[in-house]
């Protein structure tokens, strides 16, 4: 095998928010950020559309954030780490305006909040309406391309950690572009930072970019990682329904502006089902967005009268994805699905972003770092990878850095075997992998649809075994959501169980699984599929 070989102080895999952000802050160490595209494409970070979440309105404070956080999480939020969050909002902010990062501001230079479902206040601070994303990434890649001390190597797959005896020592992974001779790249380091984004890739509808299927879950699952809470996928819900893949999203900042959610009929369904109506925390929209879908309604956005002609100046990204469909919003109604949007769970953390393993980091939405409890509220995450993204790189800088003479490789780079990939061949597994998880393991779950996810993804998997990795990573994902659904048998949050309609304390714990436990409790389920079987393995 002919290879690169880097040597950084510090391998970050992610460069979304969450990784440039720990890049920057490790100055002057030498680091390497490795990205599957082209830097900033394929992001979920260059797609953010509403904003950062911060508490910086002289009627707002941190104390209502927090609040608000907590009361959204249903009962499973480290407090502490929704005060870190919190509290750090206004700085992060100042940060990314120092290194050139525009916000949208009023005419006498204070923020033009946007308000969103579930916050009490208006606090989320965007730019150029819809297309925050873009802006934040602008200014990170920037400063990026400014810094010397970063290594930045695109359209690189990583496939493995390079690991021995509980020892890791750096990642090893192949240029996407099979044409480049030395196909193979090996970055040799005692610190690995994975933020590799979220996992909505092993859904059917998602916003998320397809190239997210959660392989920072897998990669960190292989070296014997804990994870946590991998039952909590938020679905958002309006995804714009266009026949696109991935699903377009109309950002909730359109209902803080006054849009409606409507039938058919033109019924404000939400009117009556909750104080905030079309402002409701977002499980409950898209708990009765799928009831009406589920009654063979269809389900509208609807900005006709609320607002109509500024439509294209407040929301320009919406507006384009609307005129590719050839839908007017200023008086059309917007057709709309909820689709999943945001992994809450993840790779363990404590509130440094370190996990169960030594030398391994995580931060960004493939950490669980218990900020968003069972349920994420809007625009929370920016500010999670923005604060967590700065903590990793200030506890990375206090470990000691070990000379790169000292990092050992080379058995496990010569028994390293390419993972096999058929790209063609493995599509149509992908889809119908895709297509169980949506309907089985989707917004509305119960035993009975857990079981046959479990049962539809063994049987893919016995089909393809071997086809490709991104197949296998997939799957192994897909049996950690699945086994997180079944034990945790009770509604909570964005975990929506129709067998068990209410929230039970004795489920107000998180639920950690890893490799070790996976075989056994899939055992479990297949072994006891006839009996109530959440009660007996719930951990
Ligand atoms: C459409 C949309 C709108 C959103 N709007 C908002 C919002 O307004 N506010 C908010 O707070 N949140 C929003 N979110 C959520 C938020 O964008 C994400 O949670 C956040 O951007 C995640 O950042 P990240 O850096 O962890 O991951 P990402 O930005 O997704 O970056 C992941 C990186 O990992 C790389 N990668 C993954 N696997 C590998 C591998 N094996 N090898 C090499 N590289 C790899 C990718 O190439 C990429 O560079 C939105 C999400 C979406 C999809």
């Amino acid at each position: 095998m002919t290879e690169k070989i880097y040597t950084p102080d510090v391998v970050i895999v992610g460069g979304g928010v969450a990784g440039l952000t720990v890049a920057l802050n490790l100055a002057p160490r030498k680091v390497c950020v490795i990205t599957k595209s082209s830097l900033g494409v394929n992001t979920s970070s260059s797609w953010s559309q509403a904003g950062i979440a911060a508490s910086i309105d002289k009627d707002d404070s941190n104390q209502q954030h927090l609040d608000d956080t907590l009361k959204t999480a249903k009962g499973l939020a480290d407090e502490a780490v929704v005060k870190k969050i919190v509290s750090e909002s206004a700085n992060v902010i100042k940060d990314l305006e120092n290194i050139g990062v525009k916000f949208d501001k009023n005419p006498d230079g204070s923020f033009n909040l946007g308000l969103e479902g579930a916050h009490s206040h208006k606090r989320i601070v965007g730019s150029k309406g819809d297309s925050s994303g873009i802006e934040i990434m602008r200014g990170l890649i920037n400063e990026v391309e400014k810094s010397e001390h970063i290594t930045v190597l695109e359209n690189v797959s990583i496939d493995s950690i390079m690991h021995e005896e509980n020892t890791i020592y750096g990642v090893i992974g192949r240029f996407t572009d099979n044409n480049i001779p030395n196909n193979h790249v090996v970055i040799q380091s005692s610190h690995i930072v994975l933020a590799t984004g979220g996992l909505g890739g092993i859904f059917a509808n998602t916003t998320n970019p397809r190239s997210s299927y959660g392989e920072g879950i897998a990669l960190a699952a292989q070296v014997g990682a804990t994870l946590s809470d991998m039952e909590f996928v938020q679905f958002h819900p309006t995804g714009l329904d266009f026949g696109l893949d991935p699903t377009p999203l109309a950002t909730e900042a359109i209902r803080g502006a006054g849009a409606h959610l409507v039938n058919q009929n033109n019924e404000r369904f939400m009117l009556g089902v909750h104080p905030e109506v079309e402002l409701a925390p977002r499980d409950i929209i898209a708990q009765n967005i799928f009831q009406q879908l589920d009654q063979g309604n269809s389900v509208f956005l609807d900005c006709r009268n609320t607002i109509g002609g500024n439509f294209e100046t407040r929301f320009p990204q919406v507006h384009s994805y609307c005129v590719r469909a050839e839908i007017n919003p200023e008086k059309d109604l917007m057709p709309i699905i909820p689709v999943a949007h945001y992994h809450i769970g993840g790779v363990k953390t404590d509130l440094t972003g370190r996990t169960s393993v030594e030398g391994l980091w995580c931060c960004g939405e493939v950490a669980a770092t218990g900020v968003h409890g069972a349920n994420r509220l809007a625009s929370n995450s920016l500010l999670e990878a923005l604060v967590f993204g700065k903590i990793v790189a200030q506890e990375i800088n206090k470990q000691p850095f070990k000379q790169q003479s000292d990092v050992v490789s080379s058995s496990f780079i010569k028994t390293y075997k390419e993972k096999t990939r058929s790209k063609i061949r493995a599509r149509k597994f992908i889809w119908q992998l895709r297509s169980t998880m949506m309907r089985n393991l989707g917004i509305v779950r119960n035993q009975t649809s857990i079981f046959k996810g479990l049962t539809e993804i063994i049987r893919i998997e016995r089909e393809s075994r071997g086809l490709s990795a991104k197949l296998n990573d997939m799957i192994l994902v897909s049996k950690f959501i699945i086994v997180g659904a079944m034990k945790r048998a009770e509604s909570r949050g964005c975990h929506l169980r129709f067998d068990y309609p209410n929230e039970d304390s004795n489920f107000l714990k998180h639920i950690d699984q890893s490799q070790e436990t996976l075989e056994r409790d899939l055992e479990l389920i297949l072994s006891e599929k006839e009996l109530p079987i959440e009660k007996s393995i719930a951990n």
